[in-house]
This record gives C-alpha cells, sequence and structure tokens, in this order.
C-alpha cells in the first residue's frame, strides 16, 4: 500500500507539474535576465546584414542560421531548399525634371519590372486615396505617371498597415487606367526622407506591366504640392533583375518528453529587404522564438518546440514551401506562431476559439500580467505571413500581437538596423514567448478543438 500511495503520490505530482503556472513565470523571470536574443540578433545584422532570398547572402544567412542553432544546442537542425523566382534590385534613380528640379529619394518595388534602359519621362497624377484612383476614369492617366499619396495611420496593432498597404499593390490600377508607371508614397509613419520598400503583388497574365517604386514621405508631399501648382514631369530610372534560384528555410528542435502530444512550431523569417540589416524586420522574430525556446528546453516539457527561421517571406514564397513539404504531417502540428512585428513590447496574445477557459491555460494570464499583456479573447486571424498556408490547411495558430506604433517608422528602409532595437522591450518578448511556450508544450487543451 504505501508503495502504491508513493507510486499514486509522484503521478500527482508530476501531473501538477505539466502546464504549471510557476516553471512559467520562472521561465519569465529568467528571460527578463537573458541576453540570448540580442546576441543572436547583433550576430545576424553584423555578419550576414541584408539578406533577400535570392541573393548572395541568402546563402550566408542559411548557413549562419544551421551554425546558430547547432551551437544553441538544437537538435534535428535541418535545411529545406525550395524553387524561387528571385528579384533583386540594381541601380534606380528618379528626379523632378521640372517645374522645380528635385533628387528623389525612391526605392522600387519587390516583384516590379525594370525600366527601359534610358529611362521614363512623364508628367506625374497626384491621387491623395487609393479610392481617388479607383473612382478615377478609364482615360484619367494615359501616358503619365501615376502617384498614390495615402498616408499611413499609425496603430498600436498592425491594422493602420494592413490598410495602407493596400496602395503598394495599386499599379496595375494606374497600368489600367492608361499609366506607364506608378509611385506610391512609403507605407510608413515616419516622416523621415528614406523610403520604405516593399513587395508587389506580381503581375498577372493579361494585365499591361509597368515599373513601380515606393518614394519618401516627404517627397511624395512635395510632389503633390508642385503639382497643385503646375504640371510636373519626372524622370524614372528603375533597374532590377529576375532569376530562377534557389531558397532555404533553416529549422531545429527542442525535444520534447512526449512527442506524440504534437510540434508546436514557430519562427521568423530569415530574409529581409535590402536597404537595412533586417532587424526588426525579422532578425528580431528569429532572435526572440530562438532565445525562448532555448529557455524552455532547460525545463521539462512535453511538446517538441520547432524553430523555424523561413527563408522567403518578403517577396513570398516561404509559407507555400513549408506547406508543401510539411503537408503530410500538418496533423502533428499542435500549433504555431511567428514573431514579425519588429521588437518592441509584446501587449496581447491571442489563442484559438476556447483555449483561454481551459483549467491548465487559464492561468497565464496571471503570468502574463506584470509583462503588460493581456489574455485577448478573440482568436487571431492570423499567425504571420510564413503561417498562412498552414494555417489555411487547418494548423491552429496563436498571436503574440506586439506594438507597432514604432514599427512602420523604419520597416523596409534603411534604417531597419540594430540601433532601433530597444534591449528590454526585446528581453520582454522573450519572457512572453517563454511563459506562453511552456503553458502550451504541456497543456492538454486540444486546439483543433474549436468552440463556437
Ligand atoms: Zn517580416
Ligand atoms: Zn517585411
Amino acid at each position: 500500500m504505501r508503495f502504491r500511495a508513493a507510486i499514486l503520490g509522484f503521478c500527482l505530482a508530476a501531473s501538477a507539474a505539466w502546464a504549471d503556472p510557476q516553471k512559467a513565470a520562472q521561465l519569465r523571470d529568467a528571460a527578463l535576465a537573458d541576453g540570448t536574443a540580442w546576441s543572436v540578433l547583433e550576430s545576424l545584422t553584423t555578419e550576414i546584414g541584408p539578406r533577400p532570398a535570392g541573393g548572395p547572402a541568402a546563402a550566408r544567412a542559411r548557413d549562419w542560421g544551421v551554425a546558430k542553432l547547432t551551437a544553441l544546442g538544437f537538435a534535428n537542425v535541418q535545411v529545406e531548399a525550395f524553387p524561387k523566382k528571385a528579384w533583386l534590385r540594381d541601380a534606380e534613380a528618379g528626379e523632378v525634371v521640372s517645374p522645380f528640379p528635385h533628387k528623389l529619394a525612391l526605392l522600387g518595388l519587390g516583384n516590379g519590372i525594370p525600366t527601359p534602359p534610358e529611362g521614363i519621362t512623364a508628367q506625374v497624377v497626384v491621387f491623395d486615396t487609393l479610392e481617388a484612383l479607383k473612382a478615377a476614369p478609364s482615360s484619367c492617366c494615359t501616358g503619365k505617371i501615376v502617384l498614390v499619396n495615402q498616408p499611413m495611420t499609425r496603430t498600436q496593432s498592425a491594422d493602420g498597415y494592413a490598410n495602407a498597404v493596400r496602395a503598394r499593390s495599386a499599379a496595375p490600377l494606374a497600368s489600367a487606367r492608361g499609366a506607364v508607371a506608378y509611385l506610391v508614397r512609403s507605407i510608413s509613419t515616419s516622416t523621415a526622407r528614406s523610403p520604405h520598400t516593399g513587395a508587389m503583388q506580381p503581375w498577372k497574365a493579361g494585365e499591361r506591366a509597368i515599373p513601380a517604386a515606393a518614394l519618401g514621405v516627404p517627397d511624395a508631399d512635395l510632389i503633390a504640392h508642385m503639382a497643385a501648382r503646375e504640371p510636373v514631369t519626372i524622370h524614372l530610372s528603375l533597374q532590377s533583375d529576375v532569376s530562377d534560384t534557389t531558397a532555404w528555410t533553416v529549422s531545429g528542435d527542442i525535444p520534447g518528453s512526449e512527442p506524440k502530444t504534437g510540434t508546436i512550431v514557430i519562427g521568423g523569417h530569415l530574409d529581409s529587404w535590402d536597404s537595412g540589416t533586417g532587424a526588426i524586420d525579422d532578425g528580431a522574430g528569429i532572435a526572440i522564438t530562438v532565445a525562448a525556446a532555448r529557455l524552455v528546453a532547460a525545463t521539462p516539457h512535453r511538446r517538441t518546440i520547432r524553430v523555424v527561421m523561413w527563408g522567403s517571406e518578403e517577396t513570398g514564397g516561404s509559407g507555400a514551401a513549408y506547406l508543401a513539404a510539411h503537408k503530410n504531417e500538418l496533423g502533428a502540428i499542435a500549433i504555431a506562431g511567428e514573431s514579425d512585428v519588429g521588437a518592441d513590447n509584446v501587449y496581447g496574445l491571442q489563442l484559438p476559439a476556447g483555449a483561454w477557459d481551459a483549467a491548465d491555460i487559464a492561468p497565464l494570464e496571471a503570468v502574463l500580467a506584470p509583462l503588460k499583456i493581456m489574455a485577448r479573447r478573440t482568436p487571431p486571424e492570423d499567425g504571420g505571413a510564413d503561417l498562412e498556408d498552414i494555417h489555411g490547411a487547418g494548423v491552429p495558430v496563436f498571436a503574440l500581437n506586439q506594438d507597432a506604433s514604432r514599427y512602420f517608422d523604419y520597416h523596409h528602409s534603411q534604417d531597419d538596423t540594430l540601433a532601433i532595437v530597444d534591449p528590454g522591450q526585446l528581453r520582454q518578448n522573450v519572457a512572453a514567448w517563454a511563459a506562453t511556450l511552456s503553458i502550451l508544450a504541456d497543456t492538454s487543451f486540444d486546439f483543433r478543438k474549436t468552440k463556437k
């Protein structure tokens, strides 16, 4: 009897240890004093720097990822190659020719087409909003360069961006109205002159492709001021190259004690734009998730945590490639989340429907409270761009919402560097992820069980 009681006692103690808020709180506190994320981010931005998919730095980034995960003790470190139609920038320039000559700060948009070698010279038609372009007649812009100069609203969530970014893919609307090139005010909340690039949707069959670029915010306003006085003529020369090449997604595991309970897939994207060093987009996402998973590795936990460095988010492809490579094992992914809104504080955690009501998840709210993170009862619409495809195929996602108020001052510009990362906020992110992962790795809640 005594022996049986002892066994029972052990079992109770062990089961009480699963999804343990105390363990999560300890991980939270350990993360607030942990420098791993900063050192990973400093290493990536210093040793690799800008790393667009398909460019020469992407292969160095792949090797960096393998070496870093291995050095930090991750198991099962893997490289998944996938075909990539790479878009790479070449020489770009633009200027106002008349009435008031001015050299423009601009960056071509990813997936765009080049101008002829001699460039394009044409008059500008300025639209204050995307809706104004949509409402314009089909004859409005024949032979002209269209500029959409719609400001972006600064918001704590990424909603301001989601709304404004539609203008970055509006070149087909300008083309359908006869335009010879498309310019967009940078999708940015800053007033700095640095232009913010980004991908546009690739041109579809039947559309007449025209060159497209983003202007620095003050330059877009300047053109609008000039155009209010007299006709403005611009010269644009945008060169770029497209090639069939290879991209890579790198991953490593923190093995759990009960792998049959499913894997948690987390990470960020390893590729970046070419103008900055990709510190907030998305070196930070990689640094945060690597550091958090490594902290959880030091504690007992049931599920395996897989950290993924997706290889082509910016110009597209790594989410679809991940689905293609793992479509037969999606059922083994318990839940997934991506960190891809920079390095500023997390303010909310969204879980699949019903999860916050689970007895062994509910205490996470109190663990996150000292970090000023809300338990948000609205399930996430998505878990990050690289997860869209597997989420669409049924994998549940969670979202640690980051404060985006500052993010779009720097995002996709030359100012996306380590200098704008706040080490304290970076550690707050790691604390949020480590505590959350600890609970998600141990909970008995089935995230596929939807509660209406
Ligand atoms: Zn990103
Ligand atoms: Zn980005």
